[in-house]
């Protein structure tokens, strides 16, 4: 007769696998030391007070952070955007920068889940909507190069979690110059036509959610919606982790 009692050792075994399976213990994405926190955004309680989340005052147009009670930031006044407007959890700053870099020169696909997380959680609360969720897409070159874009693997458990289908609607041409060597001016004019549409029923009388890891000069998001919006998109909202703020300070 096959004996179905364990020995002690072999339930604390079992235990602990069911305990590992529940709760997973993830390193934190910023200081790298254990996660304390259960919220699935993999940053522990202590780096996570050293944020900034982007609070009441923001453009309206870009979601930046702005200091003071305006409406629209010093670069929406001036410049026109193609999307409605653009949300952003987080102030990109020295604190923020770890978890981007981990998430985008890791190998290991992981911490775009944290993000994706996190972005989905604020979705909840925010004034940005979507029939469809796509993103920013990177050069195949580059793409091949490192493994994965981290935007479109944020994308994919942002879609998840929120039951918005999620399509693959641009793609970028290899030409273009990185953005981040170049200046806020230089910015503008280097992306301009730099992506392209695959399909445009993709996008069609569509509400498009656009998501991007990072929005620094928003020239980037601003040249994705024109696409779309050109190729026939109803209104193209746009949703990143985090923005990089003008003379932020605490
Ligand atoms: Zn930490
Ligand atoms: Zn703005």
């Amino acid at each position: 007769m096959y004996n179905i009692v364990m020995t002690k050792d072999e339930l604390k075994n079992k235990l602990n696998k069911i305990t590992d399976f529940m709760f997973p213990v993830h390193s934190c994405l910023c200081c790298g030391s254990e996660c304390d926190t259960f919220d699935g955004y993999r940053i522990c309680s202590r780096c996570m007070a050293k944020l900034h989340k982007i609070g009441n005052n923001f453009c309206q147009k870009c979601g930046t952070h702005i200091k003071g009670n305006y409406p629209l930031c010093i670069h929406c006044k001036d410049i026109e955007r193609h999307f409605n407007k653009a949300r952003s959890v987080f102030v990109y700053d020295e604190n923020f920068a770890p978890i981007i870099l981990k998430t985008k020169l890791g190998k290991a696909k992981t911490p775009a889940l944290a993000l994706g997380k996190m972005l989905a959680d604020f979705f909840k609360t925010s004034d940005v909507m979507g029939e469809v969720v796509t993103f920013v897409p990177m050069p195949l070159s580059r793409q091949k190069e490192r493994g994965f874009n981290q935007a479109e693997e944020i994308c994919k458990e942002f879609s998840r979690l929120t039951e918005i289908p999620m399509i693959d609607a641009l793609e970028k041409k290899e030409t273009a110059t990185k953005q981040a060597k170049l200046n806020f001016d230089e910015r503008q004019l280097n992306i301009i036509d730099t992506f392209k549409i695959k399909d445009k029923n993709l996008v069609k009388g569509k509400h498009v959610l656009l998501i991007d890891d990072v929005i620094t000069t928003g020239a980037t998001v601003s040249e994705c919606a024109k696409v779309m919006m050109k190729a026939g998109a109803k209104q193209v909202d746009v949703l990143s982790v985090a923005h990089t703020a003008l003379n932020f300070e605490e």
